[in-house]
C-alpha cells in the first residue's frame, strides 16, 4: 500500500509526538481530580493552570480569559448563545453566508424561533468571487438590535481570512459583542488578543496537533458571560463538568508548539503550498483557484477542476494514499455543492470539481511532489471520460 500523503489537516491533524508524551502521565498514574481537596488531586490542578497559561500565551490573552471545552462546535455554541442571553432585549445576530456549520446551523435554528422561544432576526453577509467580505455593507447592517456578530477568522474550505480587526473596531463603535470562529486561524497565523477588539474567539485543539474532544473559548474580561453547560463550579463557573485534564494538558503542549512553530507555518509550509498550487495550476487544464490569492492561511489551497467530479479525484488520489477533501469534510456525503463556493459565485461545474488541499507542518517537498506528478493525469483521465468532459474538451477543440 502507498504511504499515507496526508493534505487533509483542516479537517484534523496528526497528535504531535511531544502531545501524546505529554497527556500519557494523565492516563497513567496522574488520574487526579484537579477540584479535590486532597494533594492528589492538587497536584494534576497546576498542570491544568500551566496548560491555561500555555494556551492564552500563544493568543496573547490572560489565561483567567480561558474556557476549555469539548470541541470548537461546543465553543461556537457557547459564545452564541452566551450573547444572546446577556443581551435580552436584542433581536438580531450578523454572521456571513461561509460560516461553518457549528455557528450557522445554530444561527439558522435561532432565527427559526419556535413555541416559546424568541424569534431572532439573522443577516448572513454575502462574500465576493474571491470570499470576501464587503466592510462597508457589514457595517451597514449593525443596528442598536444588533446582539452578536459572529464571523470565522479563517474559512475553513478555502483559507480566506476575515478583516477582523476592522469587524471588532466597527463593533467596538456600536456596542456590539463581536465573536470570531478562530478554529482554523489558531496555530497557523499569529494571534495578538491583547491588541485586538475581539470579545470571544473559539478553538479547536484537532486542528492543532491536539487529540480530538478538546477546544476552548476565549472570553475577554470584562465580557458579560452564561454559560452554557450548567453544573459544577469548574472553569470559574463558566463550564461544568470535571475538566478532561490528559486533554487540556495535550491542549497546553500543543498550544506551546504552535508558538514555537509559527515561522515555519509562515514560510516552509506556506512554500509547500504555494508549490503545490501554481504546479496544478499550470499543469492541470482549466483549474481554478478559489479564495482570494494573498488574504489567506499559509497552508490551503481550493482549486476546483471544472467538468470533473471532486468525488471521483479523491477517490483516484486515495489509491495513491494521498487524502484531501471536497468541499468540508462536514458536508461530505451530500452531493450539494459547498455553501461556501456557491456564496462565492463559482460556477456550479467548478464547484462540483473543488478539492481542498489542507497542509501541516509534517509534510515535505517530497509529498507535494508526488501529488503534482500524480494528479494532473488524473484530472485528464477523468475529464475523457466524463461526456461532460469530453463535449467541453470537443468545443475547445
Ligand atoms: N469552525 C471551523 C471553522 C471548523 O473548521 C470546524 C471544524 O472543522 C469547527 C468550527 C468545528 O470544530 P470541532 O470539530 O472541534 O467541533
Amino acid at each position: 500500500m502507498a504511504k499515507t500523503i496526508y493534505l487533509d489537516n483542516n479537517a484534523t491533524t496528526a497528535v504531535a509526538p511531544e502531545v501524546r508524551e505529554a497527556l500519557a502521565p494523565f492516563l497513567a498514574e496522574w488520574y487526579g481530580n484537579p477540584s479535590s481537596i486532597h494533594t492528589f488531586g492538587g497536584r494534576v490542578a497546576r498542570y491544568v493552570d500551566e496548560a491555561r497559561e500555555r494556551l492564552a500565551g500563544l493568543l496573547g490573552a490572560d489565561p483567567s480569559e480561558i474556557i476549555f471545552t469539548s470541541c470548537g462546535t461546543e465553543s461556537d455554541n457557547t459564545a452564541i448563545r452566551s450573547a444572546l442571553a446577556c443581551y435580552p432585549d436584542r433581536r438580531h445576530i450578523v454572521t456571513t453566508r461561509v460560516e461553518h456549520p457549528a455557528v450557522r446551523n445554530l444561527c439558522q435554528v435561532l432565527a427559526q424561533g419556535g413555541p416559546g422561544r424568541p424569534n431572532y432576526r439573522l443577516t448572513e453577509l454575502p462574500v465576493d468571487r474571491q470570499g470576501m467580505l464587503n466592510l462597508k455593507e457589514f457595517e451597514s447592517v449593525l443596528s442598536d438590535d444588533t446582539a452578536l456578530v459572529s464571523i470565522m477568522w479563517a474559512n475553513n474550505e478555502t483559507g480566506v481570512l476575515f478583516p477582523v480587526e476592522a469587524i471588532g473596531a466597527a463593533c467596538r463603535k456600536r456596542g456590539v459583542l463581536f465573536h470570531t470562529d478562530a478554529v482554523q486561524a489558531v496555530g497557523k497565523v499569529p494571534i495578538n488578543l491583547a491588541e485586538l477588539p475581539i470579545d470571544m474567539l473559539s478553538l479547536s485543539g484537532h486542528k492543532l496537533h491536539a487529540p480530538k474532544g478538546i477546544g476552548a473559548l476565549y472570553v475577554r474580561r470584562g465580557t458579560r458571560f452564561s454559560p452554557y453547560l450548567v453544573g459544577g463550579h469548574q472553569e470559574n463557573n463558566r463550564r461544568g463538568g470535571t475538566e478532561a485534564v490528559p486533554l487540556i494538558v495535550a491542549l497546553g503542549q500543543a498550544a506551546e508548539l504552535a508558538k514555537q512553530r509559527m515561522a515555519e507555518e509562515q514560510t516552509r509550509v506556506r512554500a509547500l503550498r504555494d508549490r503545490l498550487e501554481r504546479a496544478l495550476l499550470e499543469s492541470a487544464p482549466g483549474a481554478i483557484l478559489n479564495g482570494h490569492p494573498t488574504e489567506r492561511l499559509p497552508n490551503t489551497s481550493n482549486i476546483s477542476f471544472e467538468f470533473v467530479e471532486g468525488e471521483a479525484i479523491l477517490l483516484m488520489l486515495d489509491q495513491h494514499g494521498i487524502c484531501a477533501s471536497s468541499g468540508s469534510a462536514c458536508t461530505t456525503g451530500s452531493l450539494e455543492p459547498s455553501h461556501v463556493l456557491r456564496a462565492m459565485g463559482v460556477p456550479f461545474t467548478a464547484a462540483h470539481g473543488s478539492i481542498r488541499f489542507s497542509l501541516s507542518v509534517y509534510n515535505t517537498q517530497e509529498e507535494i511532489d508526488t501529488v503534482v506528478k500524480v494528479l494532473p493525469p488524473i484530472i485528464r483521465r477523468l475529464r475523457e471520460i466524463s461526456p461532460f468532459g469530453r463535449e467541453k474538451l470537443a468545443a475547445a477543440r
